[in-house]
């Protein structure tokens, strides 16, 4: 039945080649129910609610609809842990295709959960309700941080239970997104398809999100290299600002226009350590906290390797171009995380002379919430406090002597900047809140398998507005006590 209210009204993908995707339907679930709806978000795109709310509204986002324009999954290859697979593609979501915002921008509306595709592998095609909701959480929680993100616009129930380690309830997230188009994109276009229509992948690309190439005068396909790797490499920087470890930086999992994507085992660790890990099939730590920027390099190495064909008729030659765009990635990198935490620390402007031990104070600074096991977002919430009045006493508590505390402080008032713009910026660049995984596991645990919806839409409400604390919600900036630990996560859990 035609319907048009749906604001869904386009799917630009079927103007890449045809081999990117295939035409698939979403699983009708048994007794679909519309769980959250992100209202903030329809209100941040001008879209009124009704519609999402309405019976015809939930049988499309639960995929029981076929909406107005065709429903697709997507190809993609990638790298698992470094292991080459030619083809995943979405095993367990459907693209239906773009909504537009009332500024006039095109979204992507994604349903994850919502069935096989051609590409599911022998999968159920299928997610728990407790990780539609982890993901509705955390994307948001990404967002309020102010950091590039797909976003989660509803999360539904199937009314159906799903076989894991245990039977859990059945869910889907409804998510939006710039693009759903991933270096494992090119990856499968560069590996599976011939080079006309990888070119015809990489015209959309640039069209679609990286205009400015073309006005440049020089290659685009060269310029797409650098601009993809300054886009992974800022956000990095800002995940490592936050403490945040997003767990399987496959390059399936790394999005061509730079937003944090597919929330499986990602966590924000609590005390501090560099080589922190959480997922439970990362045990080699390849994607620890410290790794993320080679990390990201290496997967916009990939995403270079993958355009070779567009650069230049000569291997030799078109490598040298790739590598010359690859070259600015580390003072990317480095630019955004250096000066995030100097912003964090509220240090002073370095004179030319002064920055060597500013930087010196910087690594000296990682090296004692290191030694110390600090819990990284109070270290920089209480530092903050300080800066605003605070007396130190709060913050040398986080220190496992106070000596050490009160010789760092010694150290970090000579290179702090005193001004109320400084203060300021500290409050900006330090979340007093972050998604704690205690907090999450309680919240998901209370939603998912006792219809307690309370824990949830508390810290939902806390994450959405990171930086100032509520009455009663003094209580979420707390890390875990021993019991309430939460050590490992779990990939589509
Ligand atoms: P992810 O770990 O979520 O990035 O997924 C890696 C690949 O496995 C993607 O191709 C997914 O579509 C696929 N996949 C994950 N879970 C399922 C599932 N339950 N059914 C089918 N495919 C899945
Ligand atoms: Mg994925």
């Amino acid at each position: 039945m035609p319907n048009a209210n749906n604001p869904i009204s386009q799917q630009r993908y079927l103007k890449l080649p045809s081999g990117m995707y295939s035409a698939a339907t979403a699983a009708s679930p048994a007794s679909p129910k519309l769980l959250v709806l992100n209202e903030g978000l329809l209100a941040d795109y001008g879209l009124a609610t009704p519609w999402f709310r309405s019976e015809q509204g939930v049988a499309t986002l639960s995929g029981s609809t076929q909406g107005e324009v065709p429903t697709l999954a997507m190809a993609y290859a990638g790298h698992q842990f470094a292991n080459w697979v030619p083809l995943l593609g979405d095993g367990r979501a459907h693209m239906l295709g773009q909504l537009q915002t009332a500024k006039g921008d095109w979204l992507d509306v994604q349903l994850k959960g919502s069935g096989q595709t051609p590409y599911s592998r022998g999968g159920d095609g299928k997610a728990t309700l407790s990780s539609a909701l982890r993901e509705y959480l955390i994307s948001e929680a990404m967002a309020g941080l102010g950091i590039k993100t797909t976003r989660s616009l509803a999360v539904l129930g199937t009314g159906e239970s799903i076989m894991r380690e245990q039977a859990q309830p059945g869910g889907i997230v409804a998510r939006t997104a710039q693009s759903h188009l991933r270096v494992g994109s090119f990856q499968y276009a560069a590996n599976s398809l011939p080079q006309d229509e990888l070119q015809v992948l990489a015209d959309f690309v640039i069209e679609q999100h990286f205009p400015e190439l073309l006005e440049t005068g020089s290659s685009p396909y060269a310029g797409l290299i650098q601009a993809v790797g300054a886009r992974q490499a800022s956000l990095v920087a800002n995940w490592m600002l936050v403490g945040f470890i997003h767990g399987v930086m496959n390059t399936d999992n790394a999005s061509i226009v730079g937003e944090t994507i597919d929330f499986g085992p990602c966590a924000f660790m609590d005390e501090f350590h560099p080589n922190k890990v959480f997922s439970s099939i990362d045990r080699q730590g390849r994607y620890a906290w410290s790794q993320q920027a080679s990390t990201a390099y290496w997967n916009t190495t990939r995403f270079a390797e993958s355009l070779l064909p567009l650069l230049a008729e000569d291997k030799d030659q078109a490598v040298a171009i790739a590598e010359q765009q690859l070259k600015p990635f580390e003072a990317a990198f480095q630019n955004v995380f250096v000066n995030g935490l100097q912003q964090k620390l509220g240090l002073a402007e370095a004179r030319p002379d002064q920055q060597e031990p500013l930087e010196q104070f910087v690594q000296d600074t990682i090296g004692t919430l290191t030694q110390h096991s600090i819990d990284f977002t109070l270290f920089f919430d209480r530092l903050t406090a300080v800066t605003m009045g605070d007396n130190d006493t709060g913050l040398v508590e986080l220190f496992s002597d106070d000596v050490a505390g009160q010789t760092w402080i010694k150290s970090w008032r000579t290179l702090h900047d005193q001004s109320t713009e400084t203060a300021t910026k500290m409050r900006q660049a330090n979340p007093a809140i972050i998604a704690r995984n205690h907090r999450v596991e309680e919240a998901l645990e209370a939603a998912a398998e006792r219809d307690d919806w309370a824990p949830f839409e508390r810290l939902s409400k806390a994450l959405a507005n990171p930086y100032e604390v509520k009455d009663g919600d003094h209580g979420l900036q707390t890390p875990p006590e021993p019991e309430q630990r939460v050590t490992q996560t779990f990939c589509g859990t």
